[in-house]
């Protein structure tokens, strides 16, 4: 019953039927010659006064005729009109008018056949129009569906608080089922991701974040388990619509399968990590041969062959730090990299590696320390930070240019800064220094050998130790770099 309603009502209905162009000419014909029988039947049958009558049909007719233009079109309307004007020619037939009458009668004909025709072309046209933009507002969104739903990453697209109103066919192979729509995101989500093995609650999602902080979040990385219970890396972004009062009108996700680049990225670290390990063992005994063979001619007073020794040397060392490098990063990205921590007095540390460095340099570097900074650290791995630091200082500025090493005690905290007067960092590289493997490149400046690793394993050491490493630089001028400890109290000190 209720569907025959829906379609009854989809028939008849102008409204329900704007935007549909396919015009009926049998229906206005029809229902018009209907109700032209109707009247005559009125007329002989029911009524006594044919002023009446006449009237009637002028406002039945029109009716009629708006009726269809709105309904069929142009066409819908004209065809209603024609059979209308046949009829009341029929009438001033049968009728047997005579003289003004029969004028009379011809001039109306004419006038409601004029005002007929013209309803019909202005309403017809205009339903005509509607219809148009319409079709072409529905092409346009069934586009933007096949390209949304061809996408080769998974959308998902919510409304403003967040319940699901579309997702396209990547969402579900990603998922591995059909994803719900209708669904708020806010309460539950349709799966269980996780983030460096730990289950998230909805609110840390991030199409959830985007909706409610207003603003977009990008490239967050999670882990899901498939029906088989294989694991899959996905890379999500989100972002919410807002209006230009900053309303949110809906928000949307975009999400990528990674687990292939993922396992490549493993596979390379593997690969990375059992190179540097097999290379470190031959090349500690190389150098140990070399420390031999160097302490032999200098015995014999060899001076050439010493010097040659001297810069074997050198390289070998180098190639034992981009070695060591090598394995620190590639434990840091299977987070293998263990902490040995001990208390100990970090300017003790940090004065002996400036004395050291000191004498292999023509920088003049000054180490200036006010009060004790007693810290529970890893010794090793604070000293390759700093050495690291205080290196790219000598590395990255000229020969004439001082260092100086200050540090300080601040907010329970040990601060060390390292400050040249080198070649310095654009503002828009100071962040990107810290990253993996990241070098700035300049091509009015020499560029010095490395890898960009210093800084990444640097960084990751001290947020290991729960500090903060940073950099303040002008292009030109110089830099100062910072990194900060937690200091221990000496009842933390009794108590180790
Ligand atoms: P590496 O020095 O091996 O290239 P790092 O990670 O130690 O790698 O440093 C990354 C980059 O940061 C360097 O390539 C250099 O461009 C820049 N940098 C580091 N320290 C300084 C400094 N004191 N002055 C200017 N640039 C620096």
């Amino acid at each position: 019953m209720k569907q025959t309603l829906v379609i009854l009502k989809e028939y008849f209905d102008p409204l329900a039927r704007l935007g549909n162009r396919t015009y009926s000419i049998y229906l206005p014909f029809a229902i018009t010659l209907g109700a032209c029988f109707a009247l005559e039947f009125y007329a002989f049958r029911i009524a006594n006064n044919p002023a009446i009558v006449a009237r009637l049909a002028i406002i039945i007719f029109i009716a009629i005729i708006i009726y269809f233009s709105f309904r069929d079109g142009i066409m819908g309307g004209l065809i209603s009109s024609a059979v209308t004007i046949f009829y009341y020619g029929y009438i001033i037939y049968t009728r047997g008018y005579t003289g003004s009458q029969l004028v009379s009668a011809i001039q109306t004909t004419i006038f409601l056949g004029i005002l007929y025709v013209g309803v019909s072309l202005i309403i017809g046209w205009l339903k005509q129009t509607i219809d148009i933009l319409l079709e072409r507002e529905k092409d346009e969104k069934s586009r933007l569906q096949a390209v949304i739903q061809q996408l080769p990453v998974g959308v998902i697209i919510t409304d403003h608080e967040g319940k699901i109103v579309q997702v396209n066919k990547q969402v579900d192979t990603i998922f591995d089922m059909r994803v719900p729509i209708g669904d708020s995101i806010h309460d539950k989500l349709f799966f269980e991701p996780e983030k460096n093995g730990k289950k998230i609650k909805p609110s840390q999602f991030p199409l959830v974040q985007a909706i409610e902080q207003k603003k977009p979040i990008v490239t967050q990385e999670f882990t899901i388990q498939d029906k088989k219970g294989n694991q899959k890396y996905i890379q999500v972004n989100a972002t919410p619509v807002l209006t230009n009062k900053r309303r949110i009108i809906a928000a949307s996700s975009i999400i990528s399968d990674v687990t292939e680049q993922k396992e490549a990225e493993r596979r390379k670290d593997d690969f990375v990590n059992m190179a540097s390990h097999e290379l470190k063992t031959p090349l500690t005994s190389m150098k140990l041969y070399l420390d031999l063979m160097v302490k032999q001619v200098k015995k014999h007073k060899d001076k050439d062959t010493a010097k040659i020794l001297k810069n074997i040397q050198l390289q070998t060392e180098r190639l034992q730090k981009l070695v060591n490098d090598l394995l620190d990063v590639s434990r840091l990205q299977t987070g293998k990299l263990s902490l040995n921590k001990e208390h100990f007095e970090l300017n003790d540390l940090l004065k002996d590696i400036v004395d050291v460095l000191k004498v292999t340099t023509v920088h003049r570097i000054h180490f200036v320390s006010k009060s004790k900074l007693p810290v529970l650290a890893d010794k090793f791995r604070i000293y390759q930070v700093f050495t690291n630091i205080l290196t790219n200082a000598i590395k990255y500025s000229p020969a004439g240019k001082p260092i100086k090493v200050t540090t300080l005690k601040k907010n329970g905290k040990a601060t060390v800064r390292v400050k040249d007067q080198g070649m310095g960092i654009a503002q828009s590289e100071q962040k990107k220094i810290f990253e993996r493997l990241y070098q700035v490149t300049d091509a009015k400046v020499q560029t010095f050998p490395g890898f960009g690793m210093g800084l990444y394993i640097a960084r990751e050491i001290i947020k290991r130790h729960k500090g903060k490493i940073w950099v303040e630089s002008t292009k030109g001028k110089g830099s100062a770099f910072y990194f900060d400890l937690p200091l221990v109290n000496e009842r933390q000190r009794q108590t180790a």
